[in-house]
């Protein structure tokens, strides 16, 4: 159920507020420190950001995809850490349980996600399966009325907070692809998971990933998520396809800021006895991040209103991710250069937001696989078409 306009506006006013007033100031005390202050995490659980996209009858704002891309626009605005330490439970941490989980599933652990009062990580990459994540190697053998599993889980977002991870796991070794994957819901600290060590990233200091390590850790059987075997990457690719439109509106978002900055900058600073806005070879680098980053929110827009009318929008969601993501890279250059010397310098946000955009093109599927996904659809259509 959509927001009445009102409400929706004073959403919107109080998450630009938050941005402006307390993320943004504080985006070099939190790369600096690579942590995310408890005093911001509490005011992130006050607003119900961890809760967005959680129906209301389990405690969350229940929005619809178009609002939840309008919201994360605006958060997007501040650097990408921020975000991630909420977006699990919003999307790949939550939203397994949220679409397919059985209703004892969605009672047990979606208040707890919504209020932020529990982390909620996504497991599906390996050392050995990434892109083609369909051939996970993470094995769950059933054993009595437990599963117990085994395997690594590589790069998980959040996996050091985190208090549940949807896991990907192997439970019909007969069937090597992805009908063979079932997905769990695993709580924390159960004997036979243990975590590595917090990876030192590119960018986006203050959000962190480690390995997740299954050594023969025994689950109950019911926390197959929906109770039934071999739904697991169906199960995945549902929660990609929303998690690529919440990157993609991330992305737009970041894109926005990188060009008030761009702006702010170019208008102050002079060269040649004039401010280095007028110069007409870098007015092209505004007018195209402009165009681009419009085209963008465009994209995400259609794809999210869609989304909510029902429709298939998985090929929209990885074209809005493709695009989106590949944009904010081209955006976050275009700032370097026009910042020059000071552009390449720590103290200035325009390189740190570089290598923090950086990772948009990688994770949630990397630009290669959008472009698989949208060129298979299309390959597809025509065959269709052509009655072949
Ligand atoms: C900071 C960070 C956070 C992450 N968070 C999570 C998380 O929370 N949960 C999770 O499960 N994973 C997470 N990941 C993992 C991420 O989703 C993967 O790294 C990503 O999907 C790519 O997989 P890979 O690293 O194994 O690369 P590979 O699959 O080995 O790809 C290497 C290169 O080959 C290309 N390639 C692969 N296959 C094809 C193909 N068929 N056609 C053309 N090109 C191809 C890729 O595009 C890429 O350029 C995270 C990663 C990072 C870095």
């Amino acid at each position: 159920m959509p927001l009445d306009p009102e409400t929706r506006q004073q959403l919107l006013d109080a998450i630009r507020q938050f941005v402006d007033d307390r993320l943004i100031p504080r985006e070099s005390e939190v790369a600096e420190a690579d942590a995310m202050p408890e005093d911001i995490v509490q005011d992130m659980r006050e607003m119900g950001l961890f809760g967005l996209s959680i129906a209301p009858e389990f405690g969350g704002l229940g929005l619809t995809m178009e609002e939840e891309a309008l919201v994360i626009f605006a958060i997007g605005r501040a650097a990408p850490a921020f975000r991630s330490m909420f977006a699990t439970n919003v999307g790949i941490g939550s939203q397994g349980i949220a679409i397919d989980g059985t209703p004892e599933q969605k009672a047990k652990y979606l208040p707890r996600l919504a209020s932020g009062a529990l982390i909620g990580s996504f497991a599906l990459t390996e050392p050995e399966v990434g892109s083609d994540a369909g051939s996970v190697r993470t094995t769950a053998r059933r054993d009595g009325d437990s599963y117990v599993l085994t395997g690594t889980k590589r790069y998980i977002t959040n996996a050091p907070h985190a208090g549940l991870f949807t896991v990907m796991a192997r439970t019909n070794p007969e069937v090597k692809g992805a009908g063979g994957v079932s997905a769990f819901a695993v709580e924390a600290g159960l004997p036979g998971l243990s975590l590595g060590k917090a990876e030192r990233k590119m960018g986006q200091q203050g959000a962190h990933v480690c390995d997740v390590i299954f050594d023969n850790c025994r689950v109950p059987a019911d926390a197959l998520i929906g109770g039934v075997e071999g739904q697991g990457f169906k199960t995945a690719m549902k929660v990609l396809d929303k998690g690529r439109l919440h990157i993609a509106a991330a992305c737009t978002g970041l894109a926005e800021r990188i060009i008030d900055d761009m702006m702010a900058y170019a208008v102050g600073r002079r060269q040649f006895g004039r401010a280095i806005a007028e110069f007409q070879l870098l007015q092209g680098l505004f007018a195209d991040s402009k165009a681009e980053t419009l085209a963008a929110r465009a994209l995400v827009l259609d794809a999210a209103h869609r989304r909510d009318a029902g429709e298939d929008v998985s090929v929209a969601a990885s074209c809005a991710k493709m695009f989106a993501s590949e944009m904010v890279g081209r955006v976050a250059d275009r700032n370097v250069q026009v910042h020059g010397g000071a552009g390449y310098i720590r103290d200035y946000r325009a390189e740190q937001l570089f290598r923090d955009a950086r990772l948009f093109r990688i994770y949630e599927g990397t630009t290669q696989i959008q472009q698989t996904i949208i060129a298979k659809a299309m390959i597809a259509e025509a065959r269709a078409a052509a009655g072949l």
